[in-house]
């Protein structure tokens, strides 16, 4: 699930028992944040199936059996 407020861009895992996010804070809003945000998180090996997120620990191939849940959550500034 994504969330953008004024100064954080928030992405929380959507596999169901994962509680693995990613934060990223910005000085103030503005367009390019979701994007920059988003682009981290692929680059840390997030995948977004159709708008929905799941992080490294949560491969969308596999069984919820398989996940681990254990996506490193990040926090970074941009
Ligand atoms: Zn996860």
């Amino acid at each position: 699930m994504r969330s953008i407020r004024e100064n954080t861009t928030q992405t929380t895992c959507d596999c169901e028992d994962c509680t693995s996010y990613a934060l990223t804070a910005h000085l103030r809003r503005s367009d390019d944040q979701a994007a920059l945000h988003h682009q981290a998180l692929a680059q840390d090996g997030w995948t977004d199936v159709e708008g929905r997120d799941y992080c490294p620990g949560c491969p969308t191939g596999q069984s919820v059996a398989g996940h681990d849940h254990t996506g490193a959550w990040v926090a970074t500034e941009a």
